[in-house]
């Protein structure tokens, strides 16, 4: 190596990693090597794939293969690939100066408790091997560049340094690690066997382990006189020969590579005599995760099409499982036992990303390229099929309820999205979807149970969507569906309103949403006669609030749904509810103009029965211009805009009303003492009466 060193900082995230990795306590350390072997897995899968469209990429090396090689001399330990390699450019921004999402998020994840065999996970494998190195040497040849080589001891600088002399790569990178002193177990061939055996026996490039033999060879004392004797005699003449002949022994040491993975692809077999220890040790192998799988499905297609196929769903979400900068895909493709490519998008939708696992083709062909990819009939099928099986193997993981749990916990959000992106599974989707409702306020309920329990006159599947359960498990919504015995969805995932409104229905029964106008309860011909009686004898209050509300709500009317608040806001069957107006707020990048459109047209519904309403009627039915009415028309808005969810505009103008109401509670003037600073929202509703005709101080 006689090139010029050129000498490179560390991004300081990464070398803040490495300090970690070196100075940690951790005695697992021997996951260094299934990380560099992945990485020479991942290398090989990428010069196979860009020789799929340009064949002559292989021209620099043709075998593909990972070689490990121990110098018990040298204390170092080599990991070699033929793999695609690295520039000079790739060297400098893959390995030290450009920090991914992960290499904060393994520290953060370090910092609580995680465990540094995740490592593969948050994408910083290779900084893995200071866990067993003191001194790491990366050598490289990439077919658009020179050999070149990385060199650090950690210590927050690399150098990179032109290979002009070293022995040629052909293509790939060779990977030396100096092993520390008290490390030399990684040396050994029979601890190097059992690591792979243990962490990569999956892989599907050859491992090869260079083992050296020692062995005594008989020599002849006298060789040069046997040159250029006649080969054919001596072979026959052997027997005789040697006892004739002088000979010495000797030491020869000869090194050989042995093939550690021999396995045949473990898709290829038979289900039944795969173990359930070799499914987990492939899915660990396929998808850098450390923990055993949550469930698998194996299976085949025959027929007009053939492929077989692997499934995981792992136990866990990954971290940045909806990082919206990366798609991830983790579905492989092979093309009859050929590594294709990975990061299929046309293999498994989007909201299925979880799943980690492969598809081996009997009919693709093998020089398939990526754009060909995108409108293959075949795999249009395929990926058809695989979904089929995805949610055949969510079915079955949900007939285990701990299971289950685990599995919504990690992936609900998945199959809320799946019911917004996959019309034609969503009524299969849905059956796995799980919420709170008024009747199981601790374990979430299924539709399916939900309809179990819902009396006979019931016919809708009725929800509430709000921001917590204790926000809205005793909304003013709920009141006149509880004491009907109808159970209520309590929906308060932000996702669920866009995928209950998605969703329509289940099972032929409609979902209603209580907090929205148009609520049609299922109510008896006297139930209907009394509030269409109600309904007129309010209809001058209605007027008159309306009147003093303005713009501020779009209607008045009397209520069917509420049986203990004065008053509630419903919003258009369309529109947002107050629900999705907060959400949307607090979504920075909203479009106003959508918002104005959107934002929930308030119906403000009245309680007939309650003596607030009915003594409201009495004074409007007296004198229309009241100013009391208005006065306490705009609190009774305020607190009903809280009640149902919605945010005050001008939250300061409210509590000022209530501190004034506050005032007359305790029978002081309010002009002649300081407001208190803060105000609370629950106001005291009786005391309403009684404020009367003191009112017109307000507003
Ligand atoms: P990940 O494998 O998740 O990307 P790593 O820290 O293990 O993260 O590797 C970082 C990057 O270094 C890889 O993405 C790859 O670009 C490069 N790299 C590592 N090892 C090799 C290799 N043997 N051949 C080619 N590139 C490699
Ligand atoms: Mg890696």
């Amino acid at each position: 190596m006689s090139g010029q060193s050129e000498t490179f900082g560390f991004q300081a995230e990464i070398s803040q990693l490495l300090d970690l990795i070196i100075n940690t306590f951790y005695s697992n350390k021997e996951i260094f090597l299934r990380e560099l072997v992945s990485n020479c897995s991942d290398a090989l899968d990428k010069i196979r794939y860009a020789a799929l469209t340009d064949p002559s990429q292989l021209d620099s090396e043709k075998d593909l293969y990972i070689r490990i090689i121990p110098n018990k001399e040298e204390g170092t330990l080599t990991i070699r690939d033929t793999g695609i390699g690295m520039t000079k450019a790739d060297l400098v921004n893959n390995l030290g100066t450009i920090a991914k999402s992960g290499t904060k998020a393994f520290m953060e994840a370090l910092s609580s408790g995680a465990d540094i065999s995740m490592i593969g996970q948050f994408g910083v494998g290779f900084y893995s091997s200071y866990l067993v190195a003191e001194k790491v040497q990366v050598t490289t040849k990439h077919n658009d560049d020179e050999q070149y080589i990385w060199e650090s001891a950690a210590g927050g600088t690399f150098t990179i340094t032109e290979d002009v002399d070293g022995p040629r790569l052909g293509r790939g990178t060779s990977m030396k690690l100096f092993i520390k002193e008290d490390l030399k177990e990684y040396l050994e061939e029979k601890r190097i066997r059992e690591i792979v055996k243990k962490h990569s026996e999956f892989i599907s490039y050859p491992i090869q382990l260079v083992v050296t033999k020692e062995t005594e060879k008989e020599v002849e004392e006298d060789e040069e006189v046997k040159e250029g004797e006649n080969k054919i005699e001596e072979v026959e003449d052997e027997d005789a020969t040697k006892k004739t002949k002088k000979t010495k022994k000797v030491k020869e040491t000869t090194t050989e590579n042995e093939e550690l993975n021999k396995q045949k692809p473990i898709w290829t077999r038979n289900p039944s005599e795969v173990t359930q220890e070799e499914y987990a040790s492939f899915y660990k192998s396929i998808s850098n995760d450390w923990e055993d799988h949550l469930a698998v499905k194996h299976f085949s297609v025959e027929g007009q099409l053939e492929f077989k196929a692997m499934l995981f769903i792992p136990k866990r979400a990954p971290f940045d499982l909806f990082e919206t900068k990366k798609k991830r895909h983790n579905i492989k493709l092979y093309v009859r036992r050929v590594f294709i490519s990975e990061d299929n998008e046309d293999l498994i939708p989007e909201y299925l990303n979880f799943m980690v696992g492969l598809v081996d083709s009997e009919d693709l062909p093998l020089n398939i390229s990526r754009e060909t990819l995108q409108q293959n009939k075949i795999l249009k099928v395929v990926k058809k099929n695989l979904v089929k099986k995805a949610l055949d193997l969510i079915s079955e993981v949900a007939e285990d309820k701990e299971n289950f749990d685990k599995f919504y916990t990690a992936f609900s959000k998945n199959l809320k999205l799946g019911i917004h992106e996959d019309a034609t599974n969503r009524s299969k989707i849905a059956e796995f979807l799980r919420f709170h409702s008024t009747k199981s306020v601790d374990e979430q309920t299924s539709f399916k149970d939900y309809i179990t329990r819902m009396p006979e006159v019931q016919k809708s599947i009725y929800y509430l969507t709000g921001e917590s359960l204790e926000a809205v498990k005793d909304s003013p919504f709920l009141e006149v569906l509880k004491k009907k015995g109808f159970e209520v969805l309590l929906l308060v995932d932000p996702i669920d309103e866009y995928a209950v409104t998605q969703l329509k229905e289940f099972d032929g029964k409609k979902l209603v949403c209580v907090s929205k106008e148009g609520l049609e309860l299922e109510e008896t011909p006297e139930e209907k006669e009394a509030r269409e009686k109600e309904a007129k004898d309010f209809e001058g209050l209605c007027t008159a609030i309306k009147e003093n509300l303005g713009d501020k709500v779009e209607k008045v009317i009397v209520s069917n749904r509420i049986t203990d608040s004065p008053c509630v806001l419903v919003t258009g069957q369309f529109g947002w509810s107050s629900n999705m107006e907060r959400i949307m707020k607090a979504q920075a990048l909203r479009d106003s103009s959508m918002s104005s459109y959107m934002a929930s047209k308030k119906t403000m519904e009245l309680n007939p029965t309650h003596p607030i309403i009915k003594e409201l009627k009495t004074r409007v039915a007296e004198d229309k211009s009241d100013k009391t009415v208005r006065d306490l028309t705009y609190l009774l808005f305020e607190t009903a805009l809280l009640t149902s969810g919605f945010t005050l505009t001008a939250p300061q103008d409210f509590a000022s009303r209530i501190n004034r109401m506050i005032a007359l509670g305790l029978s002081i003037d309010a002009d002649a003492e300081p407001a208190p600073a803060a105000a609370s929202a629950d106001a005291d509703v009786p005391a309403l009466e009684e404020a009367g005709g003191s009112m017109e101080e307000v507003d």
